[in-house]
């Protein structure tokens, strides 16, 4: 440390042992190998958004805290009880770290009259902040993986984001995962189904939780969701929301159907499908594992043609989904799928300093022509032994290690043993053209 930066740094003071800090709880750390899952998800999802043609968006983790209040509703989980909301210490803004994805995009839409040119098929991955009781699949930060579409109001695209969400589970090697649809309809439709689901649970108000009586007449639907078994039955017995639907909210749901009988996705009708946000009219669908306990929805979806206007924007149809990426992984660890091949083909063992210069140049050129190459790093005092680096080659699983030994070295040859497939098996190459042989140190993917 610098002088300066020692006057500067707050004196801690050296008699107690530092206390070791830990991460926020719920919160988690995403470390290799893991990481390297989570790579392979992100570039799968990516190859797929192109080829459906969504287009990337990267938005602000904090936005202001009336965005969310407004755009999700006051009367939900998320906005009761789970928003990490803080005034700025500096000029007093409410602010609030995103929950979940999409008022955020509607925000930026609108801000940059997105919709101007026509609609738009977008995509975003990231962070969301819920306070939960962290367990299994539910945790404080988790990511999302979001698809939206906007300024198109044709079951066509509700259709067509479903059925993307069907490919990338295709495209994941994801199994058992069942899709449930249902419609909510429009405003009004929603209003006389409301008169008539409160009626039907004032009239069993004795089973009714605390939270269910809270909700009666500012959120009857969202009673539809609970999980309280003691409350199943009457929630099972309650007027369908889509037997109040017109002809029109009819037409469209059919036509989603239709689309996704056309294309073989099988699905189910939920009718008490009816999702955590307020936003939602219309189709709304979840996909759903049995594989996964009671956190089994991977994704969720609808469309949200109100929304748009609710943040000040022009009215404009939208309709998207979004999927919770800690509980797809899981589900693929749960079906054992093969982890990607992410081997390294090169560990360079270095036996003496010497070598350090002329291996390193080698191990650029092997990287510029697309080998993977880890050299070995010493502990500052020498590179250590050959059986110590032998050892560290083995655990790192590359399937190569070029060993620049000093008597191959004033040949101008690199030593190249083989790891894996039968192991021991020993060459020699010039050093004067690496790129020559690269190719021979790469797997044949
Ligand atoms: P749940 O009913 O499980 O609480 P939700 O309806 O609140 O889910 P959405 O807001 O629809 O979830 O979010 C979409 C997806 O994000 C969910 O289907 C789920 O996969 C994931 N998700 C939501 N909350 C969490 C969380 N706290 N931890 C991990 N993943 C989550
Ligand atoms: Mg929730």
């Amino acid at each position: 440390m610098s002088e300066a930066l020692k006057e500067n740094t707050p004196k801690v003071e050296k008699t107690a042992k530092a206390q070791k800090l830990v991460g926020v709880k719920g919160m988690n750390d995403i470390l290799p190998p893991d990481s390297a899952r989570w790579e392979w998800l992100e570039g799968q999802v990516r190859a797929l958004m192109a080829r459906y043609a969504y287009r990337n968006v990267r938005l602000p983790i904090v936005e202001p805290t009336a965005l969310f209040v407004r755009g999700l509703g006051e009367v939900t989980d998320i906005v009761e009880k789970e928003m990490y909301s803080f005034e700025d210490r500096l000029n007093g803004e409410q602010l609030t770290l995103r929950p979940e994805g999409t008022a955020g995009l509607v925000r930026s839409v609108v801000e940059h009259n997105l919709l101007y040119e026509g609609g738009k098929r977008l995509y975003y991955m990231g962070p969301m902040f819920r306070h939960e009781r962290p367990q299994r699949g539910r945790y404080r930060q988790f990511h999302q993986i979001g698809a939206e579409v906007l300024g198109f109001g044709g079951p066509e695209v509700d259709a067509e984001l479903i059925l993307l969400a069907h490919d990338l589970w295709k495209v994941l090697g994801l199994k058992d995962v069942r899709l449930e649809l249902n419609s909510l309809g429009q405003p009004a439709e929603r209003q006389a189904h409301r008169a008539a689901l409160i009626a039907h649970l004032e009239a069993h108000s004795d089973v009714l939780d605390e939270e269910a009586k809270r909700r009666l007449h500012s959120n009857p639907l969202r009673i539809l969701d609970t999980k309280n078994p003691a409350m199943q039955s009457v929630v099972e017995a309650a007027p369908r929301l889509l037997d109040f639907l017109g002809e029109a909210s009819l037409a469209h749901f059919n036509a989603v159907k239709a689309i996704l009988d056309a294309n073989s996705v099988a699905y189910s009708i939920n009718p008490r499908l009816v999702r955590g946000m307020d936003y939602y009219n219309l189709t709304v669908f979840e996909f759903i594992t049995t594989s996964l306990g009671s956190q089994g929805t991977i994704c969720g979806g609808g469309r949200y043609d109100y929304l748009i206007e609710q943040v000040g924007g022009k009215p404009a149809p939208a309709v998207g989904w979004a999927l919770g990426v800690e509980r797809v992984l899981e589900l693929i660890k749960e079906q054992d799928e093969a982890l990607p091949d992410l081997a390294l083909d090169v560990y360079a063992i270095i036996p003496e300093t010497a070598a350090l210069s002329v291996a390193m140049q080698v191990l650029q050129t092997l990287r510029s022509c697309g080998v993977s190459a880890q050299m070995h790093a010493g502990s500052g005092e020498g590179m250590g032994s050959m059986k110590s680096q032998f050892k560290k080659a083995d655990a790192s699983g590359a399937r190569f290690a070029l060993v620049f030994g000093a008597e191959e070295l004033a040949q101008g040859l690199v030593a190249v043993k083989s790891l894996r497939d039968g192991a021991g098996a020993q060459r020699t190459e010039p050093l004067s053209d690496v790129a020559h042989w690269a190719h021979t140190l790469q797997s044949s993917l």
